[in-house]
């Protein structure tokens, strides 16, 4: 299991007793966790997330490191949260549906597109086996790299290029999660997903969109609609 360097609120002396330290405020890491099991708890079990894994990931990787200093205080809470360059952190609800949705195993190359502040890509990254994510904003791409490395993730990959066009190298996925609103279904992407592959993606047009569950069986493809949702636009050749 990963470890994500939570200080802990206690201090070991050197005769093997404990000391507590000041009492825990708003903001301390042990309050954080606090925080996060709330939100497992209620914003995702109680609301029909039921697979394990996902929530144990949710419950594990520190949302907050992923949120810029000034809306930290509210990395726990029910909604999305601005990040740079206009774009925004996903509700944690979005995101666990979409983790659900494309039932990781532990064994698959994922492709995740649209990487923003690294928080999803975290999640992958404790759900399987290798994270190839893309984001088109340098600025984006590096700070969530930047926070990834720090949280001692090994298994992720991220790269300033444009997603909607995939990222040929690696492909094929067994999974690809896209995680900015396309128009359709970018042809690319289909192109880049393995046999018995399964994309999660939403689709459609600024308030009217669909979170899509592609799969692809040999040239075809067959599509369910998983659940309403708001993402930012996926800009780009295949793209808006
Ligand atoms: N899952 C992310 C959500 C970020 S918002 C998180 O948890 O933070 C969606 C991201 O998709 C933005 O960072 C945006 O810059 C990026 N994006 C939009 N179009 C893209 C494209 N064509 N290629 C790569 N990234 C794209």
């Amino acid at each position: 299991m990963l470890k994500f360097g939570a200080a802990s609120g206690r201090q070991h002396n050197s005769d093997g007793s404990h000391t507590s330290q000041t009492p825990m405020r708003f903001g301390d890491p042990a309050s954080y966790d606090e925080q996060r099991q709330e939100m497992v708890e209620l914003q995702l079990r109680r609301r029909g997330v039921h697979d394990a894994r996902v929530l144990e990931a949710m419950l594990q990787v520190p949302r907050h490191e992923f949120i810029p200093e000034e809306f930290r205080a509210q990395a726990y809470e029910d909604h999305p949260l601005p990040i740079a360059k206009e774009q925004t952190i996903s509700q944690p609800l979005i995101i666990a549906i979409s983790l659900q949705a494309i039932a990781l195993t532990g064994s698959e190359s994922v492709l995740e597109v649209g990487t923003g502040s690294g928080y999803q890509t975290a999640l992958l990254a404790s759900l399987t086996r290798q994270v190839y994510s893309a984001e088109r904003h340098p600025e984006l791409a590096e700070t969530a790299e930047r926070t990834l490395r720090n949280l001692g993730f090994s298994n992720v990959q991220v790269s300033i290029r444009d997603g909607s066009q995939g990222w040929k190298e690696h492909s094929p996925y067994d999974a690809i999660l896209v995680s900015a609103a396309a128009p359709s279904v970018p042809r690319s992407l289909v192109e880049q997903l393995a046999d018995e592959g399964r994309m999660v993606i939403p689709v459609g047009p600024p308030h009217t969109q669909h979170l899509l569950l592609v799969r692809r069986n040999g040239l075809t493809t067959t599509t369910e609609t998983v659940d309403g949702c708001r993402f930012v636009p996926l800009v780009g050749a295949e793209g808006y």
